[in-house]
């Protein structure tokens, strides 16, 4: 501490301290206000202005628009931890005094016949953004807010951490400032975009952004010249964006009357449902489909306790067998898919790309290598290619991340994220009374499967404040019985806790 302060830059302190200001810190914040802990005695810095800020960038260039439903339950409310009224409830309280009676029946159908004869309800992304506006205000998030890029982690040699930041906009330009803290919250997203291997070594040649681009890109052109003029386009990748973007294409076809044709690129077919135990995940057309990431019981039920009492050698094993590339089973989207392979304006193609290469008049040739039972073509020539392959969560793209678990020796699980314990606690970090926890994607493959999700986010904040409040950390007390309804009466009328 004595050089930190000798070295002349501002150095802050505060109690809880949450790197990264996307909803997992924002989930974890909420929860300590909750527990009683001031604003005061928190930080909270990150390169986005709003906590939903990067959610919903990669939401609107995948196409979910803000008026377009998630791919979570009612309950899974990141802005309240009760998760009760739900947002089916709010949504058909928002209906009722509209009085749109029928489309408040079919939610309050939706509801209460989900999944047996009714689609699962998901949010409207837009509804999701109020509510956290609205417990932001609750909770003064604004007030415990510090934009900056994070640069650094380090103990300090009081038992507390140090985080060093470039505050991002006004004051003192690119000047790093400090924060202290004995408790440190890290949940810092997905560290980048993913590229297909050859999608990558494309890039790397040509330098082109327009004719191949990632779904989590700004591809709004792709959109806009095929409404003119129509054209092929390449999918890659069998997840929820390719789904959403199939969901677009289609809508533009429709309207505009083009002629656009999507061929969907899979590297193999697939030849079965997948099955664990009596449950079943479906597969149709060569997608999955499944209504969440991970299977319901995997949140809350017996595979959750599946999951934390299987070695953590064995557990890639289960958290393959639930998840994976998976889309959501919507009616809709069963149905799109289908009819396009009927109407042939949608077709499936399998193989491993050789090599991607624009043929010179602003088209792209795709070499494919490999063989199939499935009659194809080895050349495709397209207008445009949209890889939605996902995100890349290896530990070794994260600057931050890497630079920390290299200077301390963090363990990483067979997942190759990194170590946690049931309490999303970073144990070799531990330093006197000091602790730091970690939530998100990269917390994935320990106790828990959905790490990445809303409700993922509030398990791992309940789990480490229930542990701070057991090692007796300032300013939090437990949220038993009468208090917990008391704050609940308190989020419900939109009062501070
Ligand atoms: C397109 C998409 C749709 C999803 N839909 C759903 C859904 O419907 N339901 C559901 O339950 N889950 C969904 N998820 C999963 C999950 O809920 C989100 O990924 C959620 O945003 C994860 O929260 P997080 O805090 O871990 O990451 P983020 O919300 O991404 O926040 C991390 C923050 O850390 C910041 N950061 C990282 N490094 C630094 C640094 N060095 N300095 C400063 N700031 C930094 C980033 O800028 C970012 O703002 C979705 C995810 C995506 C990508």
């Amino acid at each position: 501490m004595g050089a930190l302060r000798q070295s002349g830059l501002p150095v802050a302190e505060t109690t809880y301290l949450a790197l990264g200001g996307g909803l997992g810190s924002f989930v974890w914040v909420d929860y300590l206000r909750v527990c009683g802990t001031a604003v005061d005695d928190i930080a909270v810095v990150g390169y986005e202005p709003v906590p939903y800020g990067r959610f919903q960038r990669l939401c609107r260039h995948s196409q979910i628009f803000d008026e377009q439903r998630i791919r979570s339950d009612s309950g899974a409310r990141p802005d309240n931890l009760w998760g009760w009224p739900g947002y089916a409830v709010q949504e058909m309280a928002g209906l009722l005094r509209q009085g749109k009676w029928g489309e408040a029946g079919r939610v309050a159908w939706q509801i209460f016949s989900e999944t047996a004869l009714a689609d699962n309800y998901a949010p409207r992304a837009e509804t999701v953004y109020r509510a956290l506006e609205r417990e932001m205000k609750r909770i003064g998030w604004r007030q415990m807010f510090h934009q900056g890029e994070i640069c650094a982690i380090r103990q300090t040699d009081d038992g507390r951490y140090v985080a060093v930041y470039v505050p991002v906009g006004e004051g003192d330009g690119r000047a790093p400032h400090c924060f202290v803290a004995p408790y440190l919250h890290l949940a810092l997203g997905h560290p980048a975009i993913q590229l297909a291997p050859e999608s990558q070594a494309y890039r790397q040649n040509t330098g082109d952004c327009h004719l191949l681009v990632q779904a989590y890109e700004q591809h709004e052109h792709i959109y806009q010249q095929l409404a003119r003029r129509g054209g092929l386009v390449i999918l890659r990748g069998r997840g929820i964006v390719a789904s959403r973007i199939l969901q677009r294409l289609d809508e533009i076809r429709r309207a505009t009357g083009r002629d656009i044709q999507v061929i969907h690129l899979l590297r193999h077919a697939l030849t079965a449902d997948t099955e664990y135990g009596r449950a079943r995940r479906r597969m149709r057309h060569h997608w999955q489909w499944q209504p969440y990431n991970f299977p319901k019981a995997a949140f809350g039920g017996d595979l959750r306790q599946v999951l934390a009492e299987t070695a953590p050698e064995a557990r890639l094993e289960l958290l393959a067998a639930w998840g994976g590339s998976t889309t959501s089973d919507r009616r809709d989207w069963r149905e799109l898919v289908a009819q396009g392979r009927r109407q042939g304006w949608y077709r499936l193609v399998f193989g491993a790309v050789g090599c991607i290469r624009p043929n010179g008049r602003n088209r792209l040739i795709l070499h494919l290598q490999e063989e199939s039972p499935l009659p194809q073509e080895s050349r495709l020539v397209a207008d445009f290619m949209i890889d939605c392959t996902g995100l890349d969560d290896r530990l070794t793209v994260h600057p931050l991340l890497a630079d920390l678990s290299g200077r301390y020796g963090l363990r990483q699980n067979s997942s190759g994220r990194l170590e946690v314990t049931p309490d999303f606690e970073l144990k070799q970090l531990r330093n006197g009374e000091g602790q730091v926890f970690l939530a998100g994607t990269m917390a994935f493959g320990n106790v828990y499967a959905p790490v990445d999700s809303f409700m993922g986010l509030q398990y791992a904040a309940q789990r480490s404040v229930e542990a701070l409040i057991r090692e007796n950390a300032p300013g939090l007390r437990p949220l038993h019985g009468w208090e917990s309804a008391r704050q609940w009466w308190r989020w419900q009328r939109g009062v501070e806790p």
